[in-house]
């Protein structure tokens, strides 16, 4: 690793709510640049990577890497590597491709349907769960802010896009000082494996939130993930914004993301990500009684840690800007002086791994942060992250706990300030169309 100053002529043109098109997006869109087309410099003095690809190359419509398979496919039985002696193998994947042939599934990047016996199940848990879900009305427009007004001031909704709302069981930080707990969203994908040798070479483990429909096309890339000693997290089935959904319509959501995660690893996760950010205290309350604790990403100084990674391969972000970000975060995670910090990063699009690999994870390292997955930064085994795993003991089932969050709080930073990573759908065809034969 060396330390490098790269300087890069960036064009700023038609960077102002680009993102804000898309059919269900229109989160807190922020108009942060307005010059329509200026010419800058951008200077980046962060630590970067001798293999990085040069920041003119990240760029939206970048040509594509060839995808290859997976270098080795775990067998059945595998473990994951060490610090997890009670992990089961994995299983073999062969029952799970006949079930997915046999459509047992929910079809991709669609919100399964509520009456299947599975669904039924499901909603019947959350039901003896003995977790009370409000009956809140659900939010339109993609649970945007603007488009929900009356909701988004209501302080008892604890809308956490929309309120500035943590509740005291959302995670939104790690336990210690300078420990960052870094997680990767929107897999698994065509290159998460370029980023999973990346982290092996620098002996670092990360957390995964996937999308459950996602792992239908690559369950061979959440086994390697899993094997090679990273957590798995939950992301949904669709990627849809939860809030706009109906109680039946989130728990069949996170239900089938479960099921098909324990079908690929043998064990179910206990953590979520809601896509956006957007949860509310209807969408908490679900999680909690399927047993997942809601994890979210720090917000402190009145900045959100979002890296807008996933912004640059749909061109409403520049890679420059990318790292305008995790400078920004970096200096705020640096006032934080009870807690470290967690962040929003995408693995779905080469230009965010290539941004993620090339310069902010090394920037991590050249500045000494212990950079590990969200369970660990919680001071806890990575046994813990799961359902059949998890020592009760010691982490008893979030349900009955409150306490994650040290500094609940519905006060913070301010609302316009969140652009809480971009709309999936242009990427979600394009993925779709390239699995089309399979
Ligand atoms: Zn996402």
């Amino acid at each position: 690793m060396k330390s490098l100053s790269a300087v890069a002529l960036l064009s700023l043109s038609a960077v102002v709510n680009a993102h804000g098109d898309h059919h269900h997006r229109r989160h807190n869109l922020v108009a942060r640049q307005n010059s329509a087309s200026a010419t800058r410099s951008f200077t980046y003095s962060g630590a970067t990577n001798p293999t990085a690809i040069p920041l003119p190359s990240i760029v939206a419509g970048a040509v594509s890497r060839p995808v290859v398979p997976i270098a080795s496919t775990p067998a059945a039985g595998a473990k994951p590597t060490a610090g997890f002696s009670n992990a089961p193998g994995v299983p073999d994947l062969t029952e799970f491709r006949k079930n997915v042939l046999a459509n047992k599934y929910p079809e991709g990047d669609k919100v399964p349907a509520v009456n299947s016996p599975e669904v039924l199940q499901w909603m019947e848990e959350v039901q003896n769960s003995g977790i009370q879900i409000p009956a809140l009305e659900t939010t339109v427009e993609g649970g945007s802010c603007q488009a929900n007004l009356p909701l988004a001031s209501d302080a008892s909704r604890c809308w956490w896009t929309c309120n500035n709302c943590d509740a005291k069981e959302d995670v939104v930080e790690c336990n210690q000082p300078n420990h960052w707990g870094i997680s990767f969203d929107d897999g698994p994908g065509f290159y998460t494996h370029e980023l999973l040798d990346y982290l092996d070479q620098e002996r670092l483990k990360a957390t995964f939130f996937v999308v459950g429909s996602r792992v239908l096309y690559l369950p061979e890339v959440l086994q390697a993930e899993h094997i090679r000693g990273h957590q798995i997290a939950i992301h949904s089935w669709s990627h849809r914004p939860l809030t706009t959904l109906t109680t039946e319509q989130v728990i069949a959501e996170l239900g089938w993301s479960k099921k098909i995660i324990k079908d690929t690893l043998g064990i179910t996760p206990n953590q979520m990500r809601p896509p956006f950010g957007d949860m509310d205290e209807r969408v908490r309350k679900i999680s909690l009684a399927m047993g997942l604790t809601p994890i979210m990403w720090t917000r402190s100084d009145g900045l959100v840690f979002n890296t807008e990674d996933f912004d640059v391969a749909g061109g409403t972000r520049t890679v420059q800007q990318v790292l305008t970000n995790w400078q920004n975060i970096i200096q705020a995670a640096g006032r934080l002086t009870d807690n470290g910090f967690l962040t929003l990063q995408h693995d779905l699009n080469q230009q965010s791994i290539d941004i993620a690999a090339g310069y902010i994870i090394p920037d991590g390292l050249a500045r000494q942060l212990t950079i590990e997955p969200v369970i660990t930064c919680l001071d806890m085994p990575m046994a813990n992250a799961y359902i059949e795993t998890n020592d009760n003991t010691t982490n008893p089932p979030t349900a009955k706990l409150g306490i994650f969050n040290k500094k609940a709080t519905s006060a913070g930073v301010s609302v316009t300030s969140g652009t809480l990573g971009s709309i999936f759908v242009g990427t979600a065809l394009a993925f779709a169309s390239l699995f089309a034969g399979f």
